[in-house]
Formats: C-alpha cells, sequence, structure tokens
C-alpha cells in the first residue's frame, strides 16, 4: 500500500496540550548517531534483501535474516508465527508492551528500475513462475524495523517497557496479519498496549505524514470466469464467445463506478488480470478476471459488491451464456488510527521534523491489512514517509508527471534517505510512549 504525502499548510500547534514532554531534538540527535554507527551494516542488508525478494507465505529466507539480527541483538525470537511471521520480544523493566510491524513481502512483478543491484528473483505463483520484485517498498520498511530495533537498544537506558517486534508475511496477497492473530499473536505473546507501523510512498524523502481516524481503504478482490463455448474463429456463430464477454464487463463494470456509488464518496473497481486462450484463431471455452473493489466506508463498499457481481452475470446472459463462477474474496479493512495516539506521536513528529511533518487531508487509496491488528484491539499509529529525490518530486509536481508509486515496476525508493527518516520517525514515537515517568 502506499501512504500519499499531501502538502497542507496546516500544523504547528494543531494539538494544543499535547505537547511531548521529552528534549525531542536531543532525542533525535542521539537517534541520529545511532543510525549513522549502523549504516553501512543497513545498507548491505537493505541491498540483499532487495535483491532476493520473496511473495506472501514464500518469505523464508527474509524472515531468517531478519530473525538472525534481531538474535543478534539479544531479543526473544519466535519464527514461524502465522506460517512465515516473526515476533522478537525484548523485555526492558516495567512499562507498555509496544508493538513495530513491519511486512515481509514482495509482488509478482519484473523489476524495471535499472538499479545495479534490481532483482532477477523468480518464485512459483499459482503453479507459474513469476518476476518478483520489492515494489512497495517493504524492504525500506524492513531495514527501518531492524534499525530501530538497534536503536532502542542502543538507547535502552532511557525508556522501560517491553518491545515486540513483528515481522509479518503476505500483506500483498493479504491474510498474514490473520494467520498471525490466529496463530496466537496476542495469546502466545503479550498483547501491545500500542501498535505502530509505517509505510513509504512516491513523496519526498525526509517527509513523514500522518493523519487520525480513518487513512486507508477496504479492499476486496474478486475473480469472475466466463463460460462460453469455444470454437474456430472464423465461426462465432458457432461459439458463445468469452473473450466478448469480458471485454462488456471491463466496460460496463465502471458504471457501478459512475452510475451507481455516489459521486462524493471514495470508490474503485479496477481490473488487473485477463486471461483466456492462447491462439489468435481460436474462441477459448472460458475467460477469467481478477479484480479489486475499494472503498472507504461500508455502504459504498456492499453497494460496489452487488453491483460488480450483478454486471458479471448480466453480462452472461446478455451473451445466452451460463450465470458466471464469481468470486469474491472479502480483504483488508480500513486501517483507522486511534485517535489520542495520533494526537500524541503526530505531536511528536512535527516537533522533530517541523515543515517535514504534514497532515493528511485525506485517506489513500490503498489497503493494508495491518488493519487485522487494530481489529484485534491494539490501538495503533500508521504513517506515511517519502523515498523520492525532492528535487524529482518538485519537478514532477512542476510538470505534472506521475511519478512511478508502490506496485510501480519503476518504483524506486532512495534507500539511505528514506530508511533513515522511518527509523527516526519510528524510533521517536516508540520512545515517547515507553518513556520513563
Ligand atoms: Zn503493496
Ligand atoms: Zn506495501
Amino acid at each position: 500500500m502506499q501512504i500519499r504525502i499531501v502538502a497542507l499548510g496546516l500544523l504547528a500547534g494543531l494539538w494544543p496540550g499535547i505537547a511531548p514532554a521529552a528534549d525531542i531534538a536531543g532525542t533525535r540527535a542521539a537517534i541520529g548517531r545511532s543510525l549513522d554507527g549502523q549504516y553501512p551494516r543497513l545498507d548491505a542488508l537493505y541491498r540483499d534483501i532487495h535483491t532476493h525478494p520473496e511473495l506472501s507465505f514464500q518469505e523464508s529466507r527474509t524472515a531468517a535474516m531478519l530473525a538472525a539480527e534481531l538474535k543478534a541483538l539479544g531479543y526473544e525470537v519466535t519464527e514461524k508465527v502465522g506460517k512465515t511471521g516473526i515476533v522478537a520480544l525484548y523485555r526492558n523493566g516495567p512499562g507498555p508492551t509496544v508493538m513495530v510491524r513491519t511486512e515481509l513481502d514482495a509482488l509478482p512483478l519484473e523489476e524495471k528500475t535499472g538499479l545495479p543491484y534490481a532483482s532477477k528473483a523468480k518464485q512459483m505463483l499459482r503453479g507459474v513462475e513469476t518476476p518478483v520484485m520489492h515494489a512497495c517498498g517493504h524492504d525500506i520498511h524492513m531495514a527501518a524495523w531492524v534499525a530501530v530495533a538497534r536503536t532502542l537498544i542502543e538507547l535502552k537506558d532511557q525508556w522501560s517497557g517491553t518491545l515486540m517486534f513483528v515481522g509479518q508475511p503476505a500483506e500483498e496477497a493479504g491474510g498474514g496479519a490473520r494467520a498471525m492473530v490466529a496463530d496466537g499473536l496476542f495469546t502466545r505473546f503479550p498483547k501491545p498496549d500500542y501498535g505502530f507501523a509505517l509505510h513509504v510512498g512516491p513523496g519526498p524523502y525526509g517527509y513523514v505524514s500522518y493523519k487520525p481516524g480513518v487513512i486507508n481503504s477496504t479492499s476486496d478482490s474478486f475473480s469472475v470466469t466466463f463460460i462460453g463455448k469455444g470454437g474456430h474463429g472464423s465461426r462465432p456463430h458457432t461459439t458463445i464467445d468469452p473473450i466478448v464477454m469480458a471485454g462488456h464487463f471491463i466496460v460496463d463494470v465502471q458504471s457501478v463506478i459512475s452510475r451507481e456509488k455516489d459521486a462524493a464518496r471514495f470508490g474503485v473497481v479496477s481490473i488487473g488480470s485477463l486471461q483466456a486462450g492462447n491462439a489468435g484463431n481460436v474462441i477459448p471455452d472460458t475467460a477469467t478476471l481478477r479484480g479489486t473493489i475499494r472503498s472507504y466506508d461500508n455502504d459504498t463498499r456492499l453497494k460496489m459488491l452487488a453491483g460488480v457481481e450483478r454486471t458479471a452475470k448480466a453480462v452472461a446472459l446478455m451473451a445466452g451464456a451460463p450465470p458466471p463462477d464469481y468470486r469474491l474474496v472479502e480483504g483488508a479493512k480500513a486501517v483507522v488510527n486511534d485517535d489520542g495516539l495520533a494526537a500524541r506521536s503526530g505531536a511528536v513528529l512535527k516537533e522533530a521534523f517541523g515543515d517535514k511533518a504534514r497532515l493528511s487531508a485525506e485517506p489513500g487509496s490503498a489497503s493494508e491489512d495491518y488493519s487485522e491488528f487494530v481489529i484485534a484491539g491494539v490501538p495503533s499509529f500508521y504513517f506515511g514517509i517519502g523515498g523520492i529525490d525532492p528535487a524529482t518530486f518538485a519537478q514532477a509536481t512542476a510538470s505534472k508527471t506521475p511519478l512511478p508509486g508502490n506496485h510501480s515496476p519503476e518504483f524506486a525508493p532512495v534507500p539511505e534517505p528514506s530508511i533513515r527518516t522511518g527509523a527516526e520517525a519510528m524510533s521517536l514515537v516508540v520512545l515517547d510512549v515507553l518513556q520513563k515517568r
């Protein structure tokens, strides 16, 4: 997923009365010194992870690397929680338990960044070998997560409580957070009093963005297989053409968005996969489409789910075909930040980053199964960091040229400033809730 970095001129004194108690500038400087010392090692780790991306629930190598890093730091590490997930605990006196979560997985894409350490990795996906790439920046998150784990150990005389570092599988395909919760994440291990996560996006690096309340969309995925009747391409009248059905569906389903959904409410239907036939002169028997449905609120979501299914059935009916095989996979719900924690952590970020800490006006349209942890009762703060050179960003904004974003084969956040910003911001908000009183 991605967090949009929204430029807003709001800010100073947004939450009067919530003033960070600690010396934020001094703490930030101490974090910076820790990062200076560990950066060469982090850079090597980042490049290694970037070059060896792994798909959802196949993140064994990645998980083992992170587990080894945290074990070496003195964390008590449990592996294979929710298939490939890891949990690392560090007890440092009385106080709250704080979860810091990273995702472990990459995407089935062929990398086109041209970077010297670009991925050439391949893995099996639904029985087919596919290229794999860290196109969502989870490699940045992992490097920042390890950096925070080390920084907090180096600064351990400044806080008291329990750290719970969670490496979550299968955020992209969905189901990873749920698998960890089902495997006892909050029963075999302490249930966190606070949870934190971050995401890099195509905003300028050095910047952080945050928002109380709803921060991103619900996500449901669906597949529809149109069942036609195959035959020779020269004799279409003897067939029922599933490719024509697929074509109608792709176009007509957008009327659900433009004519049925309230235009004032966010909602998107996108088809990302279409598979049918393999010869130009053969009409195949079936055509299968896969897509995603996103919204911020449940009424809009239900309206879209009904509209997409009805459109699929109507297209088949119009072609004289049997009803299509329609499958809905309910996905991530919206991530909702805890208002109190967002106010507190937001104030810390504002104090530390000044004009480079920005309040997002609107939720982002991507989605994220971190929502499972929120639903399980962990008050959370999920925030965004930028990953793109500010000069490139400014130029793109001026010329209205969209930059490659998350899930693009060209998405290439700049490692060092992104990792440092993520690690600084995360260390600060975690230290704030673990302050000795
Ligand atoms: Zn993603
Ligand atoms: Zn992501």
